[in-house]
């Protein structure tokens, strides 16, 4: 059996603007009192997993024993298909330490050059984790195109270079309502509340 979501308060254990808004906007239909892992003080832990899921976990992890509070950590990424399945993992890292996605766009549209296959998809690891170290885990994906040139303004990462199957617009041309119905995020955010946040 899940552990019921019973508490008052969740941090969310991470550092990036884009995914926090997201994240916030997921959770607003239960009432919970959010805060941000940056806004409580909490150090970025080192990503060393080989997995999302071991990635989340270390920052749900971090974050609840730091802040003796539950929380919520994502940890996420693309796959693009002719790569392997690269960045995977990585895929924060190419955006760079000033957080550049446009560089980090650029980057996969030259390792895609002259490749005919452009699908790819995005995984979401969720961990949710209480100061007493125990742990809940989801995940869920969304599959794909990826476009050139980026199209639209809204989400962040790699939205704009990602349209999602059976869609004409990318998740950067999407209003963030219509990305919450289809991304990986959404797909994993489901399944939390689905096993954590149901009447009980
Ligand atoms: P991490 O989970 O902090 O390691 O970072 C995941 C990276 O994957 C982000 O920095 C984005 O580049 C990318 N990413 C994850 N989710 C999304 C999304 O919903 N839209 C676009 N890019 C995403």
């Amino acid at each position: 059996m899940p552990r019921p979501f019973r508490e008052p308060k969740l941090v969310i254990a991470s550092h990036n603007a884009g995914k926090v808004r997201e994240i916030a906007e997921l959770l607003a239909p239960f009432g919970t009192d959010v805060a941000a892992a940056g806004s409580l003080g909490l150090p970025e832990p080192e990503e060393t997993g080989e997995t999302f899921l071991d990635n989340a976990l270390i920052k749900a992890r971090a974050a609840a024993t730091g802040a003796g509070l539950p929380a919520l950590a994502d940890d996420s990424g693309l796959a693009v298909h002719a790569l392997g399945g690269e960045p995977g993992v990585h895929t924060a890292r190419l955006a760079g330490p000033q957080r550049d996605f446009g560089l980090a766009m650029r980057t996969v549209e030259e390792r895609l050059a002259g490749k005919a296959d452009r699908t790819a998809h995005f995984v979401c690891a969720l961990a949710l984790c209480w100061p007493d170290g125990h742990c809940e885990t989801f995940e869920g994906t969304v599959y794909g195109t990826l476009v050139w040139p980026p199209r639209g303004d809204n989400g962040f990462g790699f939205d704009p270079m990602f349209m999602a199957d059976g869609h004409a617009i990318t998740f950067g041309e999407m209003e963030p309502a219509a990305k919450h119905a289809i991304s990986h995020r959404a797909n994993a955010f489901r399944k939390l509340v689905a096993a954590c946040f149901g009447p009980g």
